[in-house]
């Protein structure tokens, strides 16, 4: 049996779309972010980084670094176990308190990443909870369906953000069913932002419990970078918050917060928290810090804001689409798969701009995009010239330029 050509049936399939992933391979430099250097033969050896989720440039500061070195050296590297066996470090239980205290909860658990507290949380609270219903918004990421899909829970999609659709699918449950509302504040792709106000009180009037995933808005958003729920003064009236310690706090990790039960109970059932080694104390004690400094700290965030709206007037003003919304998220659409990747490719080949082309199926076909994240480390000058490229391409690719 020749596997080999069964593997390159379905990838050549994924080749001839369009839709078949390329990485770029970059070695980052700590203290020149955006800019790092490039290992693609055809690109330039600089190049500036214009899709990170480092969103704040959190993963090079120096008492980030200082403190994942100081605890390698004072530690070792790995943590040696599960958090049940031997694996829980004083770290971990740090770092645990600091995350319940930014989201004003009782307590929080960590998990090895934002995608696997997903898939562990949402897969224990379908699958053990008594007649558990799943509501869960049409964009919600692959990490939710995953985990709704294998807690094997009845499942309910609502219409994206739309609270009165959700309205109408909890009237439709049964009263004695254990209701589960999941869906998240910034949506990684279009960058839009959940009506949070009006999702909490439909949720409160059918007695449903709130899964909120702010992944993309925490250390971003609220005084404290505690999220959208912060900054709209909803982190009591939801249930659980999900986040991860890898975008904004530019390190490695997931976790959940809640009330102690809601946490005892994940802790104690959840095979994705349970069956896997503890993240390394370094990780736990840079992330820790990262969140300190982000609850002290607005100034990332709103040079971040800054730099966001100089990049969208910009692209206004030579009449490059993009969509419109409240977030640090910059959609540029190009709505085609080979245009897509060939636009990235001559970014970063002629201009040293590194941005991927996102495709099916991380967004819908005919609505491929590039999607651009400026930080607080990007210059007006890297502003400028990222659109002045960007209108050459446009140019030259004789794409529709906006009418809005
Ligand atoms: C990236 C992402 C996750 C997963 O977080 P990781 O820490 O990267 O595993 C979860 N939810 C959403 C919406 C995401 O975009």
């Amino acid at each position: 049996m020749d596997f080999d050509a069964l593997f390159t049936e379905s990838l050549d399939a994924l080749k001839r779309e369009g839709n078949y992933r390329i990485f770029a391979e970059l070695e980052r430099r700590a203290g020149a972010f955006p800019r790092a250097i490039s290992h693609d033969a055809q690109a330039p050896d600089d190049v500036t980084v214009w899709c990170s989720n480092d969103y704040l440039g959190m993963g090079q500061h120096p008492t980030v670094i200082q403190a994942m070195v100081d605890t390698a050296h004072a530690c070792g590297c790995g943590a040696g176990g599960t958090r049940n066996i031997s694996g829980n470090t004083h770290q971990h239980a740090m770092l645990e308190a600091e995350l319940a205290d930014l989201h004003g909860k009782d307590s929080a658990l960590l998990f090895t990443s934002g995608y696997v507290s997903n898939w562990a949380a949402l897969s224990t609270l379908g699958s053990k909870l008594p007649d558990a219903v799943i509501l869960s918004d049409e964009k919600n990421h692959a990490s939710m369906i995953e985990g709704i899909r294998h807690s094997k829970a009845d499942k309910v999609i609502w219409r994206h953000n739309d609270p009165e659709d959700l309205d109408r699918k909890l009237a439709a449950l049964p009263v004695n069913a254990t209701k589960i509302v999941a869906f998240e504040s910034v949506y990684s792709m279009d960058g839009d932002i959940c009506p949070m106000d009006e999702i909490v009180e439909v949720a409160e009037r059918h007695g449903a419990m709130t899964y909120l995933d702010e992944v993309h808005a925490v250390g971003m958003y609220g005084a404290r970078g505690g999220g959208i729920s912060e900054e709209r003064g909803l982190q009591d009236r939801i249930t659980l918050i999900e986040g991860t310690l890898g975008k904004a706090f530019g390190v490695v990790g997931g976790y959940v917060t809640g009330s102690a039960a809601l946490c005892d109970f994940i802790r104690s059932f959840a095979s994705g928290f349970i069956f896997t080694t503890a993240l390394p104390p370094a990780c736990a004690a840079a992330a820790c810090t990262s969140i300190r400094h982000l609850k002290e700290s607005g100034a990332e965030r709103a040079r971040q804001k800054e730099q966001v709206r100089k990049l969208r007037a910009r692209l206004d003003a030579q009449g490059i689409p993009h969509l419109p919304n409240d977030s640090h998220i910059i959609p540029v659409m190009i709505k085609d798969p080979v245009k897509c990747r060939q636009l990235a490719d001559i970014l970063m080949q002629d201009f040293g701009i590194y941005v991927q082309p996102i495709n099916y199926p991380t967004v819908p076909k005919g609505t491929e995009r590039l999607r651009f994240t400026p930080g607080p480390l990007h210059t007006d000058e890297d502003i400028e010239y990222l659109v002045q490229a960007l209108a050459t391409l446009w140019k030259r690719c004789a794409l529709a330029h906006a009418v809005a």
